[in-house]
């Protein structure tokens, strides 16, 4: 839909305004009830959308005091049409969803307002609810600490509030349930995902994975970590192009291992693979049977060399805990995959967790896509437009401020060294305090925020250190930014969705001061910075200080500036300002998001292959739990389908004796006394009659089963447990050879079809093995009469009651 024609609906909305005002509260509520017969009548959401907008419009206004301005009602229009608003901060994201919220929670289907952390997630529904219950709907909210119960209650509502983290490990859990009464969510319906940019964007390049654990020991990772510790770090930087790494040209070693920051790659050198070899006592590390131990010395080698204590990951607790390295925000229960958690544990000195194995796994891209519809909410979504296009299909469209922005963003000031660019924010911090304007540091890491943190103390500024650790804290430090005198440093995500608002001896020294110490890797994270102040036509100034020696000159662009510099010879601690600089800052930060876009977009890729596969699996599940039966006579005939063709098909029409006779081994070993059958003339034919017997077999079987009920119980309990093991082990699978499939990049071969082939064809293994180990243990299963089996036993185990494996 065209803006213009939004415009008109939201002069529609308006025209009811005076009709509702005149409403008691019990007529507004009523409401309610009318647009749900209306649409039990055929009226489509559309048709009811401004009638229905002006009812929350009303109902905030008496609820919350507060009346939705014309642009937000333009927001809800978007998010309704399922695209992504773009509005500022300070707009009033939170009351927009209000209004989707309402509409589409009137289908009865459930619709999901989707945060990023749990204080929020509380805190808007806490207020926007009053609104959606005064208009009689149901709202709950999900938080990490609830039960399964609790959980199924809050999904139960008109309007959940809930983050994208328990979203999808509900999904994950709900798919792995072995009773039905243990699923908590309904279908995936409507979702309004507010930071949309966040959660698909940053967020969706690490997946959501339930492990399990495997038997293995941690030792070799304390053993490999200390031994690396011993091992000298070569001085070049190890930066080879592929092409000669291909030629064997350009290779100068030195030292034991060499890092490549850029491309975060680290390997040992001659001498170090020797050193190993001494230190293990083997001949040759090079060899296959040591393949583990020398993925374990890389490990750790990686861990001790390129994940950095409070910029990678923090430890808490005696835990390690990852940071996202766009947003600063910790990410709990999430793990480095493939054994580098562990190797960091190692390194840490606290408890190295046992091996995982994945048991579940789903991406943010996949797991989105699932809603029928879905939409966002962001302050920067529009930069990163094609992604948001291309992966979830929705539009960015940017909505036009409340009240003009009046801001000044000024111009990027350079330093040659951090040291001089953190005296020069100091400099610039002691100014705004005595002056009493408010300011805010924005860091990229943790260990910058403490080491200025440390620096305005020793100058005796007093300020707030937010570490996007503790929101609820945060959330109530950062809305009080906006006092005078107020200084306050925080990481990206600290303390955001909280809005900070002046007080009037603020807005006449010119509003929020914000100054960032580092351009972030994406343009949109140094967006959402500079929004933090000039919100609703507040005053305001923004300015990024920055120095040769950050991460992101560094490695992009430190040799060009260098050279500006040294054309324009300027004193030590004096900034440059030059046009080029904004240039070759965009320049980085465009490529650095480029290749992050192909990295999600990759594991996008591999994800939908495994997609195909969990849908199929999960219907199955779904189907099995909600009492469908078991379709037996198709398992029997899949079995003995597969197994005869194993056996007897290829090339030769006529098959020996042999293959005869280790085809009834394999069936009898499954089916006990199955014997043989006569021969046919064809493959078909065998199969048919074969498949007859077996099914005669089991009808004989299941007779001796006390009651038909039992027998279908003993079949579902069992066909979950063996479907899940299995499945489990095939993602498992799948997981590794992704991981080890951009090893293997090279050469002709595209890697994704690859993976895809190998994939389907271990899909169908899979399917073959669950049939033949569920009639093996069906037939092996010994029914015993038992009398004691009561009724209202309602305890549920594993296993069915009444019957022995
Ligand atoms: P955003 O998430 O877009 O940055 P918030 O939802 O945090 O903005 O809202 C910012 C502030 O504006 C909040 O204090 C909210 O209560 C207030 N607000 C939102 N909409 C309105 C409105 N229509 N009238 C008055 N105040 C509003």
């Amino acid at each position: 839909m065209s803006l213009k024609n939004m415009h008109k609906i939201v002069k529609k909305i308006n025209r009811y305004q005076e009709e509702m005002e005149c409403l008691t509260d019990e007529q507004l509520r009523s409401k309610t009830t009318e647009f749900k017969e209306r649409l039990q009548n055929g009226c489509s959401l559309d048709d009811l959308l401004p009638e229905a907008y002006a009812v929350v419009k009303e109902a905030s206004g008496r609820v919350l005091h507060m009346r939705p301005y014309d642009v937000q009602l333009l927001g809800g229009i978007i998010l309704h049409q399922g695209d992504i608003a773009e509005m500022r901060t300070g707009e009033g994201k939170t009351l927009v969803a209000a209004l989707p919220s309402y509409l589409n929670a009137l289908e009865g289907k459930g619709v999901h307002v989707v945060t990023v952390n749990d204080y929020l997630a509380a805190r808007d529904a806490e207020q926007i609810g009053k609104v959606h219950e005064f208009l009689g709907l149901t709202v709950g909210v999900v938080l990490a600490s609830m039960t399964p119960a609790e959980r199924k209650a809050a999904y139960a509502c008109d309007i959940t509030y809930v983050t994208n983290n328990e979203l999808g490990f509900d999904y994950l859990r709900d798919n792995m349930a072995v009773y039905e009464e243990q699923i908590v969510q309904r279908d995936l319906h409507y979702a309004i995902i507010d930071e949309a940019d966040s959660v698909l964007i940053d967020e969706a390049r690490t997946p959501l994975i339930i492990s399990g654990m495997s038997g293995k020991s941690t030792r070799l990772y304390e053993v490999c970590n200390q031994f690396v510790k011993t091992l000298e770090r070569g001085n070049g930087n190890d930066e080879l192009s592929k092409l000669d790494a291909i030629s064997g040209e350009g290779i100068r070693e030195d030292g034991d291992y060499m890092v490549n920051e850029k491309d975060k790659i680290v390997r040992l050198t001659e001498d170090g693979t020797r050193k190993v070899e001494a230190y293990f006592g083997i001949d040759n590390l090079a060899s296959i049977e040591h393949l583990e131990l020398r993925h374990h010395i890389n490990l750790a080698l990686r861990a001790n060399t390129l994940m950095m204590l409070d910029r990678d990951y923090v430890v808490k607790d005696g835990e390690v805990l990852i940071v996202d390295d766009f947003t600063g925000r910790i990410m709990p229960g999430r793990r480095y995959a493939d054994g580098l958690h562990q190797a960091i544990e190692a390194k840490e000195g606290v408890e190295i967790k046992r091996e995982s194995v994945t048991n579940a796994t789903i991406t943010f891209q996949s797991f989105f896509n699932k809603y029928k519809k879905k939409s966002g909410m962001t302050g920067t979504g529009y930069t990163e437009r094609k992604e948001l296009k291309d992966i979830y299909g929705m539009d960015v469209i940017p909505v036009p401020t409340n009240l003009p922005v009046i801001r000044a963003d000024k111009e990027d000031l350079m330093y040659k060294t951090k040291e001089e660019k953190y005296l020069a924010v100091v400099k610039e911090v002691r100014n705004a305090y005595e002056k009493g304007q408010p300011v805010l540091i924005g860091t990229n890491t943790i260990e910058d925020s403490e080491h200025l943190s440390s620096m305005l103390a020793k100058e005796g500024i007093p300020h707030n250190v937010l570490n996007a650790k503790e929101h609820q804290r945060e959330a109530e430090i950062v809305a009080s930014a906006g006092q005078h005198h107020a200084v306050t440093i925080a990481t990206n995500m600290a303390g955001r969705g909280t809005d900070i608002k002046l007080d009037d001896v603020s807005r006449e020294l010119g509003g929020l001061k914000i100054i960032g110490t580092e351009r972030n890797e994406s343009r949109r994270i140094d967006d959402q910075l500079r929004g933090r102040s000039g919100r609703q036509g507040d005053p305001g100034e923004s300015r990024f200080y920055l120095s040769l020696e950050d991460d992101l000159m560094r490695l992009f662009a430190q040799e060009k500036m260098m050279s500006i510099f040294e054309k324009i010879g300027l004193e030590k601690g004096e900034p440059l300002k030059h046009k080029s600089l904004s240039k070759a800052v965009r320049k980085a930060q465009k490529r650095i998001e480029g290749n992050n876009y192909s990295i999600r977009k990759n594991l996008m890729e591999y994800d939908e292959v495994m997609n195909e596969q969990r849908e199929i699996i999960y219907r199955e599940r779904r189907h099995i739990l909600e009492g469908k039966e078991i379709m037996m006579n198709d398992i029997i005939r899949l079995f003995i389908s597969e197994t005869v063709d194993h056996y007897l098909s290829g090339p030769k029409r006529k098959w020996n004796a042999e293959d005869i006779k280790a085809l009834f081994n394999e069936v009898n070993k499954v089916i006990p006394g199955f014997g043989r059958v006569a021969r046919s003339k064809n493959l078909n034919e065998l199969k048919e009659i074969m498949s007859k017997r077996a099914i005669r077999l089991f009808g004989e079987k299941a007779a001796q089963c006390p009651k038909e009920e039992y027998l279908k119980e003993v079949e579902r309990v069992y066909f979950l447990r063996i479907l899940d093991s299995h499945w489990m082990d095939h993602i498992d699978y799948m997981d590794r050879s992704r991981q080890g499939a951009h090893l293997q990049s090279y050469g002709q071969r595209d890697p994704i079809a690859e993976y895809r082939d190998d994939m389907f064809n271990h899909f169908d293994r899979m399917m073959y093995e669950i049939s033949k180990e569920f009639l093996e243990l069906l037939f092996h299963t010994k029914f015993v009469e038992t009398s004691d089996i009561s009724e209202d036993s309602t305890e549920k185990s594993d296993s069915p009651k009444g019957f022995d494996d």
